[in-house]
């Protein structure tokens, strides 16, 4: 078990680190925090600031030097160096997870092989593969390529076959998926969190709104039937248990107009749809992860109230700071980026609320967010 006093290593310096480690260092850890970027949104909260490459070994040989525990707030890390650092260092999550879940071929078969259910798919190394294997599938379709893409970037939409040249680009720098598309009416996310000791709790289920294929709004508890809800529960946890979770694993899913439950993609980490959890949970996503990556005993996630969460891109961030004086019940987050970028994540806001529909609408009068 790791003490408070330890110090916790962390690999990424964004906003995920930086909740990581608040969180932990109320309870007296220390952090230590590798990221290219002086100062970032950890590196302002961290006791040891180490700047260099996710993949510099010499930086990741001081971050072990420094460490009791490593952890890391993202997953597109170099899996070889991770591979090695879990040989040298205390790794408890691993690094296979990050293996499965920075390929999206990887990543589907393993969601498969748990038995959970996924949208019709095929893998293609080429576009000519593509070209010959899409008629599988049909239209229509959303390419992805198969690593490192995120909020929507790296995927096109095709509705007939007429569009398939739009793909082509994609296989510049990675092979492919091809997936079926989900009519779905809402997606959500469960995040569930397991200790080594293989005890595993979801947080309360979040509806997910995106915007402009970036997640805008989290309404908890999702607005489903009680029966969809335990469904996806269950599947989060038949997939945690097949990849042996340690540490957290966010799943998305889609759910049909019939209750059906199609899983989108995963995460092996905190959440953006998990942030509610620090004011409106006993236990928050980020606590919870210290627990289980420091082999503490997990907390039964307790849910106080009804809450939406809205992110604060860079274009947020003036009109939420002129809102402040309005908005008493609103907590506001602001993660310590130097530059407010537009569509960059920059902070989010969580109201807890009795009257869900209402809240929505103050939000959307708010005039805050206006596209
Ligand atoms: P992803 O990067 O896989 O999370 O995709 C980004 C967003 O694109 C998702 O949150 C969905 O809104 C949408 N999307 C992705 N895959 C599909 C699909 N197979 N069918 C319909 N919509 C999808």
């Amino acid at each position: 078990m790791i003490l408070p006093g330890q110090t916790i290593g962390i690999i990424g310096g964004g906003q995920l680190g930086r909740m990581m480690g608040l969180a932990a260092k109320e309870a007296g850890f220390r952090i230590a925090v590798l990221d290219p970027t002086k100062n970032s949104p950890c590196g302002q909260i961290a006791d040891v600031e180490i700047i260099a490459p996710y993949d510099d070994e010499k930086a990741l040989a001081e971050l072990r030097e420094v460490s009791d525990v490593i952890t890391f707030e993202f997953e597109n890390i170099d899996y070889e160096g991770l591979k090695r650092l879990t040989e040298q260092a205390y790794v408890p999550q691993g690094a296979e997870l990050v293996r499965i879940t920075q390929n999206r071929i990887n990543e589907k078969a393993e969601i498969q092989a748990a038995g959970a259910p996924v949208a019709p798919y095929i893998a293609a190394d080429s576009f000519e593969e593509l070209a010959e294997k899409i008629e599988d599938i049909g239209y229509p379709c959303i390419v992805k390529t198969a690593f490192g893409g995120y909020d929507g970037k790296g995927q096109v939409k095709l509705d007939s076959k007429d569009q398939l040249e739009e793909a082509k680009p994609l296989f510049a720098h990675s092979s492919c998926i091809a997936e079926a598309f989900v009519p779905f009416e809402k997606e959500i996310s469960v995040i569930i969190q397991r200790n080594s000791a293989g005890r595993s709790y979801c947080l309360p289920i979040a509806e997910n709104i995106h915007k402009h294929h970036i997640l805008h709004e989290s309404i908890v508890p999702a607005r489903a039937e009680e029966t969809v809800l335990q469904q996806a529960e269950r599947e989060a946890e038949k997939i945690a248990s097949h990849l042996k979770l340690v540490g957290t694993l966010a799943v998305e899913m889609f759910v049909l107009s019939d209750g059906k439950i199609i899983i989108n993609e995963l995460a092996p980490r905190p959440h953006n749809s998990g942030h509610y959890s620090i004011e409106a949970c006993n236990v928050s996503q980020f606590h919870q992860h210290i627990r289980a990556v420091c082999g503490w005993p997990l907390r039964k996630p307790k849910l106080w109230a009804p809450s939406i969460m809205v992110n604060l891109l860079g274009e947020h961030v003036e009109p939420i700071k002129k809102a402040i004086t309005e908005y008493p019940d609103w907590s506001i987050h602001l993660y310590g980026k130097a530059e407010a970028k537009e569509k960059r994540k920059m902070g989010h806001v969580t109201i807890m609320t009795d009257h869900i529909e209402e809240t929505l609408l103050e939000i959307e009068q708010s005039g805050i967010w206006q596209d």
